[in-house]
């Protein structure tokens, strides 16, 4: 069959945050563009990732709240959980962020083509559309197709009879799982496996390193624990996953002494990452430079190609949505004729477990290690929640803000938080970061009071040694 041609300028294959972004920033900027999107506009962020997950720890908490009653004076009596209605309420939400997305591509003049586009080489995709192949030609090739779960060889998804599931699929169980068990103490592990425990599942979390969150500093990850066992999320550390047991209705692992466990599970939620999705889409053609699993890019988000661009989970770690955008504005911009690199001061990343943890910046190991390469000291402070009114009124004591800064000039290096309601804290993290702020810039704010923000002020004050509430 003979393809049906078109040209364009900008050719974006995948409508996730990457892809859209980039998008509409080159509509915007003039350029002619078609997104080329298989699955659903708003990629995985949107329709089974970032907005749902967060959607359903938000109905799982005020479940959970209503369930526990009897504190703050407030008694409830009969709280039933409706998990179909709570599961539309989720999907209400990602249909109104998905359509806002195709309003926003359309208003912009932006052509999206639904289906799976295959490489034919670097300027030219083909797009099979029922009975029509369509081949789109383009000026500039960008690579926007995101990421997929990792699938572990003696645990494949669907095996015991459906029982073992990716995110996806927990993400929109129709029936409350009684015992669920978690493969992975990662972001997704942990922030599905305390939703499904509020809920009311059992759950029991399998880690094979010995401790949960092993990418974030031990003191960052002891509120987060704490709070998993009050919860009863039962975590089972450095403990080797060996597959289903003969009749498959359990996970067996293996116990650091080496002693087989079976953990009896009517669900089993593997999260123990994701990899780029780099087959099954004719990206080989292109014979591209890889960085490991992923197509590697310079600065500016080009590959070895000439125009060829990949941006996102694609071309790698972090994989989270806000770098997935900045990276495509930024590539739409650089065709546009724009002078931009990526260089962000932090990419701040958040952890959205009860209670949430975010980072930016320096970690303190990182910190130190700078310091010692570039001849500084580093100084560190904490100001606990404990001593912040916003937070004990939120009755959410637990946590803390710390602030890492050089001694010398007190250029602040790093931010990490854990606590209630930290994710919001990214923003004052982040932009202190990038403007460069030293520890009295923020120490000398004024910050509303009462807010968490104020243990943000207090902890460059403590640096500074001049805490006013500890
Ligand atoms: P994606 O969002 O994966 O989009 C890629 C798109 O390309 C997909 O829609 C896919 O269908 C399409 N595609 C692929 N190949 C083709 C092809 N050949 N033809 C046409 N279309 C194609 N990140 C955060 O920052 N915060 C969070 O809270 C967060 N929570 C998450 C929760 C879960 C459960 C998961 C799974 C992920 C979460 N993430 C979160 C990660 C975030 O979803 C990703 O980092 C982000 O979606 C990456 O954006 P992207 O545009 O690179 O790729
Ligand atoms: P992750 O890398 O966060 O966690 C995976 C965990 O699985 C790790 O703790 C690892 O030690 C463990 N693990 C690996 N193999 C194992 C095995 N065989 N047995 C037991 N444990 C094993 O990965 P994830 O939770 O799947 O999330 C994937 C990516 O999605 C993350 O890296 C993150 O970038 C993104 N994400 C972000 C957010 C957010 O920003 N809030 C939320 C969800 C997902």
């Amino acid at each position: 069959m003979a393809p049906v041609h078109s040209q364009t300028q900008l050719l974006v294959v995948g409508g996730g945050p990457g892809g859209y972004v980039a998008a509409i920033r080159a509509a915007q900027l003039g350029i002619k563009t078609t997104l080329v999107e298989g699955a659903a506009l708003g990629g995985t962020c949107l329709n089974i990732g970032c907005i749902p997950s967060k959607a359903l720890i938000h109905a799982a908490d005020a479940y959970a709240q209503a369930a526990q009653g009897g504190f703050m004076g407030i008694q409830v009596d009969g709280v039933r959980l409706d998990l179909p209605q709570t599961l539309a309420w989720k999907d209400g939400i990602v249909a109104k962020l998905t359509g806002g997305v195709a309003t926003l591509l359309k208003k912009h003049g932006v052509r999206v083509v639904p289906g799976w586009a295959e490489i034919v080489d670097g300027k030219s995709v083909e797009v099979r559309q029922g009975e029509e192949l369509l081949r789109i030609q383009c000026e500039h090739l960008l690579l926007a197709a995101g990421s997929q779960e990792v699938e572990l060889p003696f645990l494949p998804f669907g095996a015991g009879d459906g029982r073992v599931v990716s995110s996806t699929e927990a993400l929109a169980f129709t029936e409350l799982p009684r015992r669920l068990v978690v493969v992975g103490a990662g972001y997704i592990g942990l922030e599905l496996g305390t939703v499904w425990r509020k809920f009311g599942a059992e759950v029991t979390v399998v880690e094979a390193q010995p401790r949960i969150l092993p990418a974030y500093d031990a003191e960052l990850v002891k509120p987060v624990a704490a709070a998993l066992a009050r919860l009863g999320v039962q975590t089972l550390l450095a403990h080797r996953v060996e597959g289903l047991n003969a009749a498959g209705d359990a996970l067996t692992v293996r116990d650091p002494q080496g002693s087989l466990v079976e953990l009896p599970a009517d669900r089993i939620l593997v999260a123990v990452g994701r990899r780029p999705r780099t087959l099954g889409w004719g990206l080989e053609r292109l014979m591209l430079d890889m960085a490991g699993g992923a197509v590697k890019v310079d600065a500016q988000c080009r590959t070895s190609m000439k125009d060829v661009w990949a941006i996102g989970d694609l071309a790698g770690e972090p994989l989270l949505a806000h770098r997935a955008m900045a990276q495509g504005e930024m590539v739409a911009e650089l065709i546009a004729g724009h002078r931009r690199r990526f260089e962000p001061a932090s990419i701040p990343a958040v952890c959205f477990t009860d209670p949430e943890i975010v980072v930016a910046g320096h970690t303190p190991t990182s910190a130190e290690a700078e310091g010692t390469r570039h001849g500084f000291k580093v100084l560190q402070a904490t100001f606990p929640f404990a001593a912040n009114g916003r937070a004990l009124s939120l009755e959410a004591p637990e946590g803390f803000v710390r602030v890492l800064a050089r001694a010398d000039n007190h250029l602040i290096l790093g931010w990490q938080a854990v606590g209630a309601a930290v994710s919001e804290l990214s923003a004052a993290f982040g932009l202190s970061l990038e403007m460069g702020a030293r520890l009295e810039d923020v120490a000398h704010t004024i910050h509303a009071h009462p807010t968490l923000g104020e243990a943000v002020q207090e902890a460059c004050l403590r640096a500074l040694g001049q805490a006013l509430h500890i």
